[in-house]
This record gives structure tokens, C-alpha cells and sequence, in this order.
């Protein structure tokens, strides 16, 4: 299949611009580079030793997208671009309903344009109320607590109703839950721009020494050691649902919506403990107030993603740290030139 990828350059769509290509798909990337960098393309072909086409374009940009569509021809997206921080999405609430709402809309008129009615959509488990108790099952109710998580409800509900109105379209909403880890290579992986707000990234740049002393935001929640508890997933086995989600929808039409997750729940202790195993060296912490809007548990169910999609998580967390340590050991010494 030809597939497009918006925001192909970034984390997630570049470890699955790596699994597509390898399996056989012709890929092209579209990116504004607003956070990435035009390197992860070249990276991208030389793990698969194929050429990965890329579009410097802005999905708000209708022209430019339209652009895109003229001069190939695609039989699938898979939609990741979009603006992904949650508390900069509560400090700038217009930004993200633009850049996320808007793009979206941009993208599934040049596709309605283009006669291109598949696509997989990168959804959240943000999107669920969060006062129903974990294992989250996809028909749980949603909402959000921020303009990020909005604009994930928003897009759910633009592609159901799209769905809903044009038996052409077909759309998987797949709701990540935490992604972490890097390609094995250690050629790719998480490169957040400024300090990390993420728990994995944080730890890494403690244990190379670039953040003093990790922060666990509270141990006084009702879990079992009283930090807070979720389904950290690696990014090779959520790009592999991707491809599994590509197939789902080419003899189906409508709108389906999974969860993925491994579906077991981790503690913010027992992440770090097992990143100083991956690191073979302690790392030093220390308990700080809960973080505002967080959570004290929140994991999958992963049901309908294995009855439906074939998906289950192959990768534990000790592969996740050891990949992460990988990359975030390799990605620092060549800043510092070594
Ligand atoms: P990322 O920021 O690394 O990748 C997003 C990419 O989209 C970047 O390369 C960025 O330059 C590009 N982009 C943003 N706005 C654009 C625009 N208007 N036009 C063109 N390109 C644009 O993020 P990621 O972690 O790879 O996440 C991918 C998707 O998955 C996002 O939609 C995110 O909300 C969602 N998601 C991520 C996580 C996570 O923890 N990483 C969890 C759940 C859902
Ligand atoms: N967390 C932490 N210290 C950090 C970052 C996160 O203790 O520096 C905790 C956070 O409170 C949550 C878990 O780690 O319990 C995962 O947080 P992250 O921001 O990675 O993901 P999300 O909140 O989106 O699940």
C-alpha cells in the first residue's frame, strides 16, 4: 500500500515509518519539523535501506496538503501529526485546537478531495473521563481535563460522524497508552525539546547526567506502593499495531476504536528501578507533591485489540528501559562530539 504518514518525522511515526517500510509499504512522511528533525528521515532510510519520501509541508496549510495529495497517490493515512504537550496545551488552548483541530480538518478535506476514505488516527487513553476504575475498556465514557485531551475527543468524534455519513471512510482510532523506548538500533528514539515532562525520557537524562535527581511526583496514592501506576507500552510494538490496524480497515468500512497498552500497570518506582538495571547504576530520587490532574491508575484493557487486530504487546519493561538507555546514551555522547 502507499501510505501517508503526517508527522511521520516525529517519535511514534518514525519508528512506524521504520515497521511499514520494512514490511513492504511504499511510505511518504509529511512534517513541519515543529518537533523533529529532517535527520529522522535520513535515519529512517538507512535502518530499512529504503527510500522514505518526505513533504516539508503544514497540515493547517490547505493548499500545501492539497499539494500533497496531487502528487501521490495514496490508498491509506496514518494521521500522528498534531501537538502533544498537556500542560503547554492548558497555557496555549488556541494553539492546539488549531494546530491539532484544524490540521485534521485540512487533512480529511484533501483526503474527501483525493478520494481517500482510510485512516488511522494517534488517540490517547486522555480520552477517557478518568473516573471509571483501570483495567479502561474502550466504551468507557469520554472526556478530558485539558485542551490537549479535547482536541483528541474532538477528532474521535470528526471520524466517527465522517464514517458515520460517507460509507467510503473508514477510520482506526487507536488510543495509545504510555508509548516509551526507541528503536534497538539506538539510530532512533524520543528527543523532546527542553526539559522532559514524560516519566522515561526524564530518568534517561538523569542517568546521563544532563538533570540532577529524579522527581516522583507523590507516594501517597492508593496503589500498591503508592506511586502512580500505567501501561507503558514499547514504540516497536505500538508501530506494529499500526500495521495491524492497516489491515483491518482495507475489507471493513465504519469506525473502530483500541486500546493499546500491554495492559499491566507499572509503578513510578518500579519504572525507575528497572531503568537503573538497564543503566547498571543507581539513580538518585526523591518524592515530590502529586503532579495537579494526575491519576493514581490508569492501564488497559487489551481485549479487543488481540480479538480484532491480532495485537499483544511483545516487548516487557525491561526491554523498554534497556532500548531507551540505548538511544539516550548514544544520542548524548554525539552532542557532546564523542
Ligand atoms: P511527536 O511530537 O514526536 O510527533 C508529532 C510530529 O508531528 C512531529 O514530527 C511534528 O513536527 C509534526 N507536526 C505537528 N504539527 C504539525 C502540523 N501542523 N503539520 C505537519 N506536521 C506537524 O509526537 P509523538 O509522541 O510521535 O506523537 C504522535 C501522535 O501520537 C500525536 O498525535 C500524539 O498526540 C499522539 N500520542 C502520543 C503519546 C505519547 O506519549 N508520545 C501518547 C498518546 C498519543
Ligand atoms: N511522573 C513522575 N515524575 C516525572 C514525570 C512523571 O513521577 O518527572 C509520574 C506521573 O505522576 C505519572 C507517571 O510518572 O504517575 C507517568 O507520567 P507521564 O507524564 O510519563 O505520563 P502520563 O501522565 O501521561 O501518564
Amino acid at each position: 500500500m502507499n501510505v501517508l504518514l503526517t508527522g511521520g518525522a516525529g517519535f511514534i511515526g518514525s519508528h512506524t515509518a521504520i515497521i511499514l517500510s520494512e514490511r513492504g509499504h511504499d511510505i511518504v512522511v509529511l512534517d513541519n519539523f515543529s518537533n523533529s528533525k529532517p535527520s529522522v528521515i535520513q535515519r529512517i532510510e538507512r535502518i530499512t535501506g529504503r527510500s522514505c519520501p518526505c513533504e516539508e509541508a503544514d497540515l493547517t496549510d490547505a493548499e500545501a496538503v492539497d499539494a500533497v495529495f496531487r502528487r501521490w497517490k495514496f490508498d491509506a493515512v496514518i494521521h500522528f501529526a498534531g501537538f502533544k504537550a498537556v500542560g503547554e496545551s492548558v497555557e496555549k488552548p488556541l494553539e492546539y485546537y488549531e494546530n491539532n483541530l484544524i490540521g485534521t480538518l485540512k487533512l480529511m478535506e484533501a483526503m474527501t478531495n483525493h478520494d481517500v476514505g482510510d485512516i488511522i488516527f494517534s488517540s490517547s487513553a486522555t480520552v477517557y473521563r478518568g473516573d471509571s476504575p483501570a483495567p479502561y475498556y474502550e466504551d468507557y465514557p469520554l472526556g478530558a481535563s485539558n485542551p490537549y485531551g479535547w482536541t483528541k475527543v474532538m477528532i474521535e468524534r470528526m471520524l466517527r460522524d465522517v464514517c458515520a455519513a460517507d460509507s467510503r471512510w473508514a477510520a482506526v482510532l487507536l488510543r495509545y497508552f504510555n508509548p516509551i523506548g526507541a528503536h534497538p538500533s539506538g539510530l532512533l528514539g524520543e528527543d523532546p525539546n527542553g526539559i522532559p515532562n514524560n516519566l522515561l525520557p526524564y530518568v534517561a537524562k538523569v542517568a546521563v547526567g544532563e538533570l540532577p535527581v529524579v522527581r516522583i511526583f507523590g507516594d501517597d496514592y492508593d496503589t500498591p506502593d503508592g506511586t502512580g501506576v500505567r501501561d507503558y507500552i514499547h514504540v516497536m510494538d505500538l508501530a506494529r499495531g499500526h500495521l495491524l490496524a492497516l489491515d483491518y480497515i482495507r475489507t471493513r468500512r465504519g469506525c473502530f476504536s483500541f486500546n493499546l497498552g500491554t495492559g499491566k500497570g507499572y509503578s513510578v518506582k518500579e519504572v525507575v528501578a528497572a531503568f537503573e538495571r538497564a543503566c547498571g547504576k543507581p539513580l538518585p530520587s526523591r518524592i515530590d507533591p502529586r503532579r495537579a490532574g494526575d491519576l493514581p491508575e490508569i492501564y488497559a484493557n487489551v481485549d479487543l485489540a488481540r480479538k480484532e487486530l491480532g495485537f499483544s504487546a511483545e516487548f516487557g519493561l525491561s526491554e523498554m528501559c534497556a532500548d531507551a538507555w540505548n538511544w539516550q546514551r548514544r544520542s548524548s555522547s554525539a552532542s557532546e562530539g564523542l
